[in-house]
């Protein structure tokens, strides 16, 4: 392999891009399939600072998580084999040790992890924080039911733009053409306009 005193001297999908081969290629080369290895040469994983600000869109006035989440919205990094949740790693970051408590956000945006808009506190407090901005369970309908619509944390749609859907998809749209008008998946227009989400949205 003509490249072979490039490996490892830079992560495998800049040394692929570099020399215009595919990325497994250059996996397949190295003694340790993708995993930086002592023996292929210098490159090492950045440290998790560096690695966290660069997934942070600070632009607005909440600093944006743009890489992977969980399932409930909040923001995932990896390191050294854990996964760690992004707003305590931002809170470790700033103050130099670990939270002990919840991180709670005065935002209420879950991808927010600007350091000045977390809080700690405990699990009383991020309950009743919880409650008080209407995204806890509620008794509404029989026990336990979730809170629905836009005070779901997750939500990318509104009662507004339900409508709208449903009403495009009434005129004729394609699921595509709703989906890029309204800047959400072609899953999320085929979902809300057949009621398989927003069911109780007139
Ligand atoms: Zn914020």
């Amino acid at each position: 392999m003509w490249y072979k005193h490039l490996l490892g001297t830079m992560p495998d999908r800049d040394l692929a891009e570099m020399i215009g081969v595919n990325v497994i290629a250059v996996r397949n080369a190295r003694c340790c399939r993708g995993i930086p290895c002592v023996r292929a040469g210098v490159w090492k994983r950045p440290p998790l600072d560096v690695r966290f600000w660069a997934k942070v869109d600070k632009s607005g006035d909440c600093w944006l998580w743009t890489a992977s989440t969980d399932t409930r919205g909040y923001g995932k990094i990896g390191d050294n084999g854990r996964t760690l949740v992004a707003t305590r790693v931002s809170w470790f970051l700033e103050h130099g040790e670990w939270p002990t408590l919840f991180v709670c956000h005065h935002c209420d945006n879950p991808r927010c992890v600007r350091p000045s808009h977390l809080f700690e506190g405990t699990a009383r407090d991020n309950a009743q924080d919880c409650k008080r901005k209407g995204r806890h369970l509620t008794k509404e309908k029989g026990a336990g039911v979730w809170a629905r619509g836009t005070r779901c944390s997750r939500a990318v749609m509104t009662e507004a733009t339900v409508k709208e859907a449903r009403d495009m998809r009434a005129a004729g749209a394609t699921y595509i053409a709703i989906a890029n008008h309204l800047g959400v998946s072609k899953r999320t227009a085929f979902d809300v306009t057949n009621r398989r989400t927003w069911a109780w949205c007139n």
